[in-house]
């Protein structure tokens, strides 16, 4: 598509701190890495603007001053073909460790001048000031590190329209107040109004309190986090910009998490041919030492194990779920306490209970793919990208009936919710996964309807380009 000549196309720049493949910890990067493809594909000149966490080629377009540092802006492109912004500054990103923390889990402790210099390449890219020819119509924020994009636009002339999307509440980017002198904002702006957070600069808020609008990534976390339960603290803010926040539900890469054409796994199979998937069960006992027994129900799980994600309740139901009987294969990394944990109870069952530690993205699609039943406990989630993938795979989940899982998952039809976050809760849901199990042709059923669900990003990316558009038209009005 010839987006340049076209005056009626909508441009956005699509600001995040992570995104698939390049650099990826979570959910965020999945969707920085799937949805601008989605938008081009329906007439959005979507592109993207990342930090330079490597030493990626790219053609150098201007060295911008930005709060204090040197910065080289490079384009390039991903591998999806998007075109891609790039802030070269090592001094700032290029580290050993990830995005936001070293290898040992501490945050960098220059966080808020790394994000502030993302957040300020934004806004100068779109206002009137930016050295670049093409100008957006939207700037699209993602999460704390690109928030307080929308602050710094506020004193852009000619700015374009911005959006914040909130794909956790739960991390804000909280810091000392004497930063604010560093990132180049004015002392009026620490005001409870704007970034004052009982006592600290949250970056989070500006973006909530600035943006021309607001999404999350679904619908029922969009009523939630306007709740006290679920708001964070930010609550009274979302409720009263309830009129311009709305819940988009994320799609998935159907390209990348396809159990008939993914090469990750031992064996493709469709919704047409389910039974090759056992051929995964047992690559997936053996790879992880495991009982290879095809009968017992095999229970998997994937991602970071925290409070949020619910570990402690599978910690907590282990006993009675190793009874049912039932294999327990989880992989992921997080907080200490529950690694150590978990390890105590795969040395407590070998053969039946098995724990990877790290990120491993191959296991990730080979639990997905081998597994019978996918386990999704969170206590709270946004959108949770898992859930759809173990439909897709043919693996029903059992899940928290919380945010984006109420809106991706239907009870009884293509997965299990229990409504409390409690061991007990989850232990009876997978009680009544095993049994339908127990009915294969009703099983079929349900793995076939969740294998046939549409997850892509097209029906997002609709939504999305219909707001951006939006967004658009009401800048220019
Ligand atoms: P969140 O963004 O809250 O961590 P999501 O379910 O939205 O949770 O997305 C998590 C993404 O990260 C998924 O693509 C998931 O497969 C992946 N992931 C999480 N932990 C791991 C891990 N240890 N190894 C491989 N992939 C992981």
């Amino acid at each position: 598509m010839d987006f340049e000549k076209d005056l009626t196309v909508t441009r956005v720049l699509f600001v995040a701190p992570e995104c698939a493949p390049l650099t990826k910890t979570g959910g965020l990067g999945d969707v920085a890495g799937a949805l601008p493809p989605a938008l081009r594909e329906i007439g959005v000149d979507a592109r993207v603007l990342l930090p330079a966490y490597g030493a990626l080629p790219g053609r150098e377009l201007a060295t911008l001053d930005l709060l204090g540092k040197k910065v080289r802006l490079l384009e390039s492109n991903l591998p999806s073909g998007v075109p891609l912004y790039l802030l070269d500054c090592p001094d700032l990103y290029r580290r050993n460790g990830g995005p936001y923390q070293t290898a040992q889990g501490e945050d960098w402790p220059d966080n808020a001048l790394r994000f502030g210099v993302l957040s300020r390449a934004a806004a100068l890219l779109g206002g009137a000031a930016s050295p670049l020819d093409w100008r957006p119509d939207v700037v699209h924020c993602n999460d704390w590190p690109t928030a307080l994009a929308p602050v710094y636009l506020e004193r852009e002339p000619d700015a374009a329209a911005s959006l914040m999307t909130v794909h956790n509440l739960a991390f804000q980017g909280l810091f000392e107040p004497s930063v604010l002198r560093a990132l180049g904002l004015p002392q009026s702006d620490y005001s409870v109004e704007k970034l004052e957070f009982y006592g600290r600069l949250s970056f989070l808020k500006g973006g909530l309190v600035c943006a021309d609008a607001l999404t999350t990534v679904s619908p029922t976390y969009a009523g939630e986090i306007q709740s006290e339960a679920l708001g964070c603290g930010l609550d009274g803010v979302l409720r009263e910009r309830h009129a311009d926040l709305s819940g988009i539900a994320n799609g998935i890469d159907t390209t990348v998490w396809d159990p008939a054409g993914d090469a990750l796994i031992a064996r493709n199979y469709d919704a047409a041919a389910i039974d090759a998937k056992r051929i995964n069960k047992r690559a997936l006992q053996e790879r992880l030492g495991l009982a290879a027994d095809e009968e017992v129900p095999l229970l998997g799980m994937v991602g970071r194990l925290t409070h949020q994600k619910g570990i402690d309740l599978v910690l907590a139901a282990a006993d009675a779920l190793v009874a049912l009987p039932a294999q327990l294969a989880v992989l992921g990394k997080g907080d200490r306490d529950h690694e150590h944990a978990l390890a105590a109870l795969a040395a407590r069952y070998p053969g039946t209970v098995a724990v990877a530690n790290g990120f491993n993205e191959e296991l990730a699609h080979l639990i997905e793919a081998g597994a019978d039943v996918f386990l999704m406990p969170s206590r709270f989630e946004p959108c949770g990208l898992n859930q759809m993938y173990s439909q897709r795979y043919g693996t029903p989940p059992v899940a928290h009936a919380t945010g984006g899982l109420i809106d991706t998952i239907s009870d009884g039809e293509t997965g299990f919710l229990f409504d409390r976050p409690e061991s007990g809760a989850l232990l009876g849901a997978v009680r009544r996964a095993l049994a339908l199990r127990r009915d294969p042709g009703r099983w079929r059923a349900m793995q076939r309807a969740g294998m046939t669900r549409d997850f892509s990003w097209a029906e997002p990316a609709r939504r999305y380009a219909d707001l951006y558009l939006r967004l658009a038209t009401r800048q220019t009005a």
